[in-house]
């Protein structure tokens, strides 16, 4: 399990890899989950809390609800009794177990997107689960650390929010990708537009290192190229 730092105090794990980077937010003995991957790997999951010393949760954030990310959502909400933290706009996706829909922004998401547009509803549905705290643009978690907060960051999803740790390392679920060398630009967005603005908005923040769901870091003056590539491309202000 891969851990970064922070000179302020929290510690961030990625607890799960593969199919979606699942980080734990460690501070003064609070534990914060930010995704669950998908509902798979229950076992796995737990030993590993257990194995950072997270016999319990403090809280849940969701970057967003595509399954992949709220799929373990109700079920651990349910065994830690911690609170789910949302963004109101997909508040009710999530209460529901319903995936936002998946639009492709390259070639190949649009070729992903349309097969997940034929598959049926069944197969990208996950157990539903009650929100506790809806987020709206900002909201502060002291608990977790000085200048710690879930920023929104839409663009992938209306609702797509990040986790910015101590000022300095933002967990910016399917905001940006790793996956690749030459981009962090993700395959699927609502709204690329949008997403370009929020980048704007994630470096705005100060953090020099960007963790994705999907793949390995993206520091902060990759991003800042590929930024102003794309601003002028997309017309971002
Ligand atoms: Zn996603």
């Amino acid at each position: 399990m891969k851990t970064w730092t922070t000179k302020s105090g929290p510690t961030i794990t990625r607890v799960m890899g593969g199919r979606c980077n699942v980080f734990l937010v460690s501070h003064g003995g609070r534990f914060l989950l930010v995704d669950t991957g998908p509902a798979g790997m229950w076992r796995l999951l737990i030993s590993r809390l257990r194995k950072l010393g997270a016999e319990k949760l403090d809280g849940i954030v969701l970057t967003h609800t595509h399954f992949d990310h709220a799929g373990k959502a109700a079920r651990l909400r349910e065994m830690f009794g911690c609170p789910v933290y949302v963004h109101r706009s997909e508040a009710e996706l999530l209460e529901k177990g319903a995936n936002p829909v998946i639009r492709g922004s390259t070639p190949f998401g649009s070729a992903v997107a349309f097969l997940a547009s034929i598959t049926p509803k069944k197969m990208l549905a996950y157990a539903p689960c009650a929100t506790d705290v809806t987020v709206d643009e900002r909201l502060d978690l002291p608990d977790f650390g000085p200048n710690t907060y879930i920023l929104h960051t839409p663009g992938h999803t209306r609702g797509s929010m990040s986790v910015i740790v101590g000022g300095e390392t933002a967990l910016a679920g399917d905001g940006l990708v790793g996956m690749f060398r030459s981009t962090a630009f993700p395959p699927f967005a609502e709204d690329s537009r949008e997403l370009v603005e929020s980048w704007g908005r994630l470096l705005g923040t100060g953090c020099r290192i960007f963790l994705p769901a999907h793949g390995g870091a993206k520091n902060a003056d990759e991003l800042r190229a590929e930024y102003e590539r794309r601003r002028v491309a997309h017309r971002a202000p």
